[in-house]
């Protein structure tokens, strides 16, 4: 049997709305959470995710539920006022959905360098607790991956998540066979744990925050004709930049041969092509909003065209092509 791990507050649920683009990992990082809390901290939950099919770039949602093992769990429904909300990436502020239904007292968790916290963080009820770590800056560094800095985050913020519980479950999902991985884990794991800041005299806000629900915009009676869609995809504000890795690739137009190969190895259909007058096939560019920055086409690519350089550097460039 397990050691008894008891929630903070001891007979009600303890409710964790994680808020991402998909491929940054906060799905694998709800579940390993929910494998810990099963198989080792014996306690009940039920975990899902708004989706496992969306494009990368997609906003993606997903909800864990504790409680202890004596208090069965019996509600499954999207978490509206959550005690913990963890944000992967800082952009996703700027929809107000992000932060919508924040308790007082709850706790805010967000990845991003340190930079001017975003204005919506004023909102936040006042005795809010909000913690900030550069997750993709130091799974950069420990070549390593965003959920393993913040899982590490979490397990110290919160001591009833007990550390190395976690951190066995996230190893045991990205391969305890593999030492190299495993001990890239644990540092970035251990880094979270220790180096995340807590903003002070940031949140502002008075009480609980409002939901935020939307009626329905798409259904039978108003779908277009053959359910086109006019804006497909949901690419958070066309504003991801949702590297897993900290890197983005960039373009050296100049000697790109157009092979191909870099199309061929993208998982995400992230490379722009069209034909030149002679019919030739040329490469333009990349679609950042789709690019997860797993890096495969600066790897596969033959002549150095496509190189892998930092979120900021990737931002400058793109901003520097298109004055
Ligand atoms: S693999 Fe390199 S050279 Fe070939 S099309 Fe892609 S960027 Fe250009
Ligand atoms: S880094 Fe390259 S291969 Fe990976 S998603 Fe972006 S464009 Fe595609």
């Amino acid at each position: 049997m397990n050691e008894k791990h008891s929630l903070p507050k001891s007979g009600r649920l303890f409710e964790i709305r994680f808020e991402s683009i998909k491929g940054l990992g906060a799905q694998s990082a709800s579940q390993i959470l929910a494998t810990a809390a099963v198989r080792r901290l014996n306690m009940n939950c039920v975990h899902f995710s708004s989706s496992t099919s969306e494009e990368n770039g997609s906003v993606v949602r997903s909800f864990v539920r504790l409680s202890d093992v004596e208090k069965p769990i019996k509600d499954g429904t999207p978490i509206e006022p959550p005690d913990l909300i963890v944000v992967f990436h800082r952009s996703l502020f700027d929809h107000p959905a992000t932060i919508a239904g924040m308790r007082a007292g709850g706790t805010l968790i967000y990845n991003s360098p340190d930079i001017e916290p975003h204005p919506a963080l004023s909102l936040l009820p006042h005795d809010a607790r909000i913690i900030r770590i550069d997750a993709t800056g130091i799974a950069r560094v420990e070549e390593s991956k965003p959920e393993a800095v913040m899982l590490g985050v979490l397990s110290a913020v919160f001591p009833f998540l007990n550390g190395n519980s976690l951190l066995m479950s996230l190893i045991d999902e990205f391969g305890p066979e593999n030492r190299k991985t495993a001990a890239a884990c644990d540092g970035a794991y251990w880094r979270g744990a220790e180096e995340f800041k807590v903003l002070e005299d940031v949140a502002q806000g008075i009480d609980d925050l409002p939901l935020l629900r939307f009626g329905a915009v798409w259904g039978f009676d108003m779908a277009m004709v053959y359910g086109s869609l006019p804006k497909p995809g949901d690419a958070a504000l066309s504003n991801n930049f949702s590297s897993q890795t900290g890197s983005m690739p960039v373009l050296k137009k100049e000697i790109c041969l157009h092979c191909g190969l870099c199309d061929l190895i993208c998982p995400n259909l992230c490379l722009v092509w069209s034909s030149n007058i002679n019919g030739s096939v040329i490469l333009n560019g990349i679609d950042y909003r789709f690019c997860q920055g797993c890096l495969r086409c600066v790897e596969t690519c033959p002549t150095g065209a496509m190189s892998g350089v930092t979120i900021d550097d990737c931002k400058a460039s793109v901003a520097h092509s298109a004055n």
